[in-house]
């Protein structure tokens, strides 16, 4: 049979889907705005209703070069024509080039290569507790997170989430995982010396150079140069969660650079493949204790998102996009800023980096970022939440100036219609 007669035909796309069709079918892990959107270009997308909104959500940080954008229409249709999937059996020599890409433009020297961020974050905690095992000889390892952090929602990775909300009801957890406040370095020695006892040492701390999820929180350059400092001291290994703030996202290419310092291992996935599902674990060579057989995924790496992601950060890199992040993220945050002015009974602050970047309700107001999220799509813009108090710009890094002025335009009338 030729492939054409197995094309099913595409105009029975079902954009009629109404959200209780939809329900009747699709399990309700989310809790989903009334919107259903079809099509994308640039930081524009539209529903099915043909309304048009300015993206500031880029699928929660992913899209990095927006949508349709050419350099991955054109390795999309390229690669699907030439070879999408063949399994790690063999050598993929995209993966191999996106690798070498990823090894030059970060301070790791190898990559492995997963679908997502808490699957890379599964392979940075095994790499670490193998690390413990073979080379630290910690008979039980333990790994120090932050509290409010976000690490994913796969078992291993949500119990290293310092969020009790995500656990509530998935117990037993994993063992091995112990939590300290966020920037509070005294905390954290204090932890590393009372979890030293009998054959539990502390291995590894895994932190996020801006905490995403947890309300865009950065880091604080003091407290990361301590916290490298006491690894380098201990033997333990520093792990950075790159999935969100990383791939150029705050103006640097990663998170850590903001900080001064470089990770032992870190992970990536979100922008990397500019919203195809890829994600890496990348680590120096002194950690790379996995051997054949220790980890795999099917997917991870394959010759389709492979290409895709290595142009997209072909493109980040000769276009200089980072310079537009730089000032895109100056120009928000000042717009942010004078908005915040206008209502500083209402908004306590504005922070971030680049194009990530946070509005922090007042604690004592009863205006919640849900509310904002819901006004700012009647006016036009899409935003996401990060907590119940802070409201996320993470717009595609391609931003344009105009588009930036548009969405605080927006913003402005959003947060008036809701007094
Ligand atoms: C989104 C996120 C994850 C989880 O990524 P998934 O692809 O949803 O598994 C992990 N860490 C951070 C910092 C994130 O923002």
């Amino acid at each position: 049979m030729s492939p054409e007669t197995l094309v099913p035909s595409l105009g029975t796309a079902p954009t009629s889907f109404t959200p209780d069709d939809f329900d009747q079918y699709v399990m309700s892990t989310y809790g989903r705005f009334p919107l259903a959107l079809e099509r994308g270009e640039g930081c524009r997308v539209w529903d099915t209703n043909g309304r048009e909104y300015l993206d500031f959500v880029a699928g929660i940080a992913t899209c990095t070069l927006g949508h349709a954008h050419p350099a991955m229409v054109e390795a999309i249709s390229q690669q699907i024509r030439t070879l999408h999937h063949v399994s790690n059996l063999y050598y993929v020599p995209s993966q191999g080039q996106l690798a070498q890409w990823l090894v030059e433009h970060s301070c790791a020297d190898r990559a492995f290569f997963c679908n997502s961020g808490a699957e890379a974050n599964e392979g940075a905690i095994k790499l670490a507790r193998k690390y413990a095992h073979t080379v630290l000889g910690i008979e039980e390892p333990v790994i120090l997170t932050a509290q409010a952090s976000f690490h994913g929602r796969t078992l291993a990775t949500v119990t290293a989430t310092g969020q009790p909300k995500y656990q509530k009801n998935f117990s037993p957890l994993v063992p091995g995982f112990h939590y300290v406040p966020y920037n509070d370095i005294q905390a954290l020695e204090q932890a590393i010396a009372d979890l030293d006892q009998g054959a539990r040492r502390v291995a590894a701390i895994m932190l996020e150079a801006l905490q995403g999820e947890g309300g865009v929180r950065p880091g604080d350059l003091a407290y990361f140069q301590r916290v490298r400092e006491l690894c380098d001291q201990k033997g333990i290994l520093l792990i950075l969660d790159e999935v969100q703030v990383g791939m150029g996202r705050s103006g640097r290419y990663w998170g850590y650079e903001n900080l001064g310092i470089e990770p032992d291992i870190f992970t990536s996935a979100k922008g990397l493949g500019g919203g195809v599902p890829i994600g890496a674990l990348l680590c120096k060579s002194h950690c790379d204790v996995f051997q054949a057989g220790d980890h795999a995924s099917t997917f991870g790496g394959n010759p389709l998102v492979c290409t895709v992601a290595l142009a997209v950060c072909q493109t980040l890199e000769q276009n200089n996009i980072l310079a537009n992040v730089v000032a895109r993220g100056e120009q928000l945050r000042a717009g942010l800023r004078a908005i915040a002015q206008t209502y500083p009974h209402l908004i306590q602050e504005v922070r971030g980096w680049g194009l990530i970047n946070g509005l922090q309700i007042a604690d004592d107001s009863d205006l919640t970022s849900v509310a904002i999220v819901k006004a700012a799509i009647d006016e036009g813009v899409l935003l996401v939440p990060a907590g119940p108090k802070v409201v996320r710009f993470v717009p595609p890094l391609i931003v344009s100036e105009a588009e930036i002025d548009q969405a605080l335009n927006a913003v402005r009338r959003a947060i008036a219609s809701l007094l």
